[in-house]
């Protein structure tokens, strides 16, 4: 009933995939400069698309719900498109913005990517539209590119302040690999990461709750970060060591110094985690990502009481270690876990939200999957370059 040609009127030129992600370690981090780590997740956004010569862009997605949203591309003004339309369309208006002479497209969009879970199903949603973009119009930009495009789209666009992890996540992770990202520079390294043979499995626990607080104590967690960083007279925070804190905390006002001591530690925490996954010790991951909870619960104070009972259930139950990930105030933990004990810890965690009186999480296993890439039409491989 709601296929391609069903909606359109004729056949998609070709099919597209980006996923979800979950960061490893690295929270908050991305808009100060400093260091992230994330993993592809196998749930993806896809989208069929056609090229339209008439400047339309018709927009339709299973999760979205109702009829096709049509929008003129050359009429796109930020703020102005309601809804979930406002990512699609703000992909296709960053590109104009950036100087591509792109046209209308037919899409249909589809995702298992759990919405609103801190698994960002919104890079999914905008890394797909810009990959097809890419390949129909034949644009030849970077993954990075592509990635700076979604992000822009978000930030001007929809209006919500992120950095830049999750559209590089999703362009750019690859199958079997975290993606070691500097995000001051972009410059980026696959680090392999075989849980499989490590024994081990990374359950990702949505714990389906948002708190309202989530937008604006963003950007206002941002700010004072980019305030703290004027003060000590630095780029960025990511410019302050460890080695440099005892110095430069004494420097600031009270309220800003437990969010740079987040900054600082989690950007090494990050390049901590990628020492031993390079010797293959998958398992030391776990203490530095109960660490990394403890830093963004005590300093950074983005947890909240579910992500909270999430990872003490599931430290409590055997696993390795425990994080909230992505943004906070609600969203998913990861917990890294035996694998032969990861239905049994997942059922324990469930357990502890009965307990509590709390909605049940929805728990799934984590595989790092591959980034953006086109599945159907010309070729199956990646068709954006790794840049
Ligand atoms: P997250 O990125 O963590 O999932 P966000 O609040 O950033 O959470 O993004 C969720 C929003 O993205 C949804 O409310 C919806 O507007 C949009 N979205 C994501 N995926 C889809 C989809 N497949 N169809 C329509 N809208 C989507
Ligand atoms: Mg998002």
């Amino acid at each position: 009933m709601n296929s391609f040609t069903e909606l359109h009127g004729h056949a998609p030129e070709g099919e597209w995939a980006a996923p979800g992600r979950v960061n490893l370690i690295g929270e908050h981090t991305d808009y100060n400069g400093g260091f992230v780590l994330p993993i592809a997740l196998p749930q993806t956004c896809r989208a069929q698309a056609r090229r339209r010569p008439d400047g339309l862009l018709r927009l339709w997605s299973a999760q979205g719900g109702g009829p096709v949203t049509e929008l003129r591309v050359a009429d796109l003004t930020p703020g102005e498109v309601p809804g979930w339309a406002a990512y699609p369309a703000a992909v296709v208006w960053a590109l104009r913005e950036a100087g591509y002479e792109v046209g209308g497209a037919d899409l249909r969009l589809e995702s298992d990517v759990p919405s609103g879970a801190g698994l960002s199903s919104s890079a999914a949603l905008e890394c797909v539209v810009a990959a097809a973009y890419n390949d129909l119009y034949g644009l030849g930009l970077s993954a990075p590119d592509l990635a700076l495009i979604a992000q822009r789209a978000e930030n001007a666009f929809v209006g919500v302040p992120c950095g830049i992890m999750d559209q590089m996540a999703s362009m750019c992770c690859r199958e079997g690999s975290a993606l070691f990202l500097d995000s001051r520079d972009l410059t980026s390294r696959q680090v392999p990461i075989d849980l499989a043979d490590a024994g081990l499995a990374l359950l990702v626990i949505d714990t389906r709750v948002k708190h309202d607080l989530a937008d604006g104590a963003y950007a206002a967690l941002r700010a004072g970060c980019e305030r703290a960083a004027a003060l000590l007279g630095l780029p960025a925070l990511r410019s302050l060591a460890p080695s440099d804190l005892p110095a430069a905390l004494p420097r600031l006002p009270e309220d800003l110094r437990p969010l740079v001591r987040h900054v600082v530690t989690e950007n090494a925490r990050v390049e901590t985690a990628v020492a031993h996954l390079d010797t293959g010790d998958l398992t030391a991951l776990g203490p530095i990502l109960t660490a990394g909870h403890a830093s963004l619960r005590d300093d950074y104070r983005v947890s909240c009481r579910e992500t909270d009972l999430a990872v003490e259930a599931a430290l409590a139950v055997g696993a390795h270690g425990a994080r909230m990930t992505g943004g906070g105030f609600g969203g998913s933990v990861i917990a890294l876990v035996a694998a032969p004990e990861a239905a049994r810890i997942a059922a324990e965690v469930t357990a502890a939200f009965h307990r509590a009186a709390l909605t049940p999480p929805h728990i799934l296993t984590a595989t790092p999957a591959e980034g953006a890439r086109r599945i159907v039409g010309s070729t199956k491989s990646r068709v954006v370059n790794a840049g």
